[in-house]
């Protein structure tokens, strides 16, 4: 049995059977979620697709219906954070805020326009482009951000008049399951159903025949899957995937100055965010000195269980996680780096790893060419700017990269030439609900957020009319000739 349910068509539901979730910081078993079958998806994905056409028909009441959404789990925020911190394993604060952060983007969701645009107006014809919701949403979304990433998908789908089927992580899959029932209390029955299984449940929805849009969140490998079967049906997808994201400071920059402004940008949530800086490049004649600075900072984070008192990051949210940060470190280790913070993982129970900054790295190494996913960063000296960029670009992702230097205008035109979704000057991560946010190459397909992430939980369609033709003018008759 489990306190954890299912939200079907408005009601909240047990499964026949149930998985455990492991409570990061001590590797043990601490819950059980639902294990949704096949039925009780098909009955979802009817809900939801019943649901679809009276939702669509009420923009005003779907708009706030999104602001009671995002003031109930604001509300909620401290008891759900509870939940978060203790499957997900991020710090009792941060899991408060990335709660609130989430009912930041319902409630800016509820904020956007649904534009209609007149192209023609004219004696011949009146033509407008008007927005219409897809139907059913598949949103499958991954373990590091569980719940703001509900809000990137949940609050832009349901505004645009679509329903929606949610699945999170089994990893982590209570906090949603609560604001699954927490939102049902404020939806129409159907409107928005949440799910928790395994893996096999995330293809049974991408290849569900009720669906006509599946939103993912994930790693590079199951996103070609998820693109796979949503192609096989031409279902429209969004996929936002893992990254590699480049660092560069240029040579007129303080090193103490950026290591300090950059470290979070590298180690929040435990570097398990797909958009952090992933690899740091350094002027060679400001190496050392960026080095120990950013090393030191590391070497003074409070790692601990998320329930501690005082405790900046907590442990790496799963064993297999664990095990890739532990398998690439050692890697770089052997191949002849140098952990200048960190390096080992700490002894157990549970999944943590010290924050780790490793120098006498290079491309090849798998460190640097991999996306590590953890709280281990590479940094490299380079020569030249024309040299960094090229050395930056050479990956196949793409989603986000920044330039550190007190002159923006030369920043900017560094930046400008980093292939990714988006280029930061003088930050990292700087995310918000009115910036599209996307990557390219690996990184992903498509783009969340603001107008442009709304567009794509939408179809266009073009509403035509022609006006009517002028009477002939009647020839005059022949006696007045
Ligand atoms: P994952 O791909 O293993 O799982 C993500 C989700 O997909 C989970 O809910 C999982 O159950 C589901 N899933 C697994 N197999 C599936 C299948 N065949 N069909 C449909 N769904 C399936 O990824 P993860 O390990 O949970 O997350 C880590 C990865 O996500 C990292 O690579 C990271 O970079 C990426 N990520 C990207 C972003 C972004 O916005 N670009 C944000 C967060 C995480």
């Amino acid at each position: 049995m489990t306190d954890f349910l299912m939200t079907v068509n408005g009601d909240q539901v047990a499964a026949a059977t149930t998985f455990g979730v492991i409570n990061p910081a001590t590797g043990e078993i601490f819950s059980q979620a639902p294990e949704c079958s096949r039925e009780q998806l098909d009955l979802a994905m009817e809900s939801a697709r019943r649901a679809q056409p009276n939702w669509a028909a009420e923009p005003a009441a779907r708009r706030s219906a999104l602001v009671a959404c995002a003031a109930a789990l604001k509300e909620e925020a401290p008891a759900l954070a509870v939940t978060l911190s203790a499957e997900q394993g991020k710090p009792l604060k941060a899991a408060e805020y990335e709660i609130v952060e989430a009912a930041r983007w319902l409630q800016a969701s509820s904020e956007l326009e649904l534009k209609t645009t007149v192209v023609r107006d004219d004696q011949h014809s009146y033509a407008e482009v008007v927005h219409r919701p897809l139907g059913v949403v598949a949103a499958i979304t991954p373990w590091n951000f569980p719940v703001l990433l509900v809000g990137w998908k949940v609050g832009p789908a349901l505004l645009a008049g679509n329903t929606v089927v949610l699945k999170p992580s089994p990893y982590t899959p209570l906090t949603t399951l609560l604001i699954g029932s927490l939102l049902a209390k404020h939806l129409p029955p159907g409107v928005l159903n949440v799910v928790s299984g395994g893996d096999e449940l995330g293809s049974w929805m991408t290849s569900h025949p009720d669906v006509a849009k599946i939103s993912f969140t994930g790693s590079v490998a199951t996103g070609k899957k998820v693109a796979a079967n949503a192609v096989a049906d031409l279902k429209r997808f969004t996929l936002e995937l893992g990254g590699n994201d480049a660092a560069i400071i240029l040579d007129d920059a303080d090193p103490a100055t950026v290591a300090k402004d950059m470290f979070w940008g590298a180690f929040i949530n435990n570097g398990q965010i797909c958009a952090g800086i992933k690899r740091i490049f350094v002027p060679r004649p400001l190496h050392d000195e960026f080095v120990a600075a950013f090393a030191a900072r590391a070497g003074k984070v409070r790692v601990g269980p998320g329930d501690s008192e005082g405790v900046q990051v907590g442990p790496v949210q799963n064993k297999m996680q664990f095990d890739k940060v532990t398998e690439l470190v050692a890697d770089a280790l052997a191949n002849g780096a140098t952990a200048v913070a960190g390096g080992l993982p700490s002894e157990g129970p549970g999944y943590f790893f010290p924050p780790t900054v490793l120098t006498g790295v290079k491309e090849g190494m798998r460190i640097v060419d991999e996306e590590q996913f953890g709280p281990a960063v590479p940094v490299m000296p380079y020569d030249d700017v024309e040299e960094v960029i090229d050395r930056a670009n050479a990956t196949k992702f793409g989603l986000s990269g920044s330039v550190w230097s007190p002159n923006i205008e030369r920043a900017q035109e560094v930046a400008a030439r980093l292939d990714c979704g988006t280029a930061f000057v003088n930050d990292h991560l700087a995310l918000g609900p009115d910036l599209p946010f996307g990557g390219i190459k690996w990184s992903g397909y498509g783009v969340e957020n603001g107008p442009w992430g709304l567009e794509e939980f939408m179809n266009i369609q073009v509403r035509y009319t022609a006006r009517p033709k002028p009477a002939k003018i009647a020839a005059p008759p022949e006696e007045d000739k």
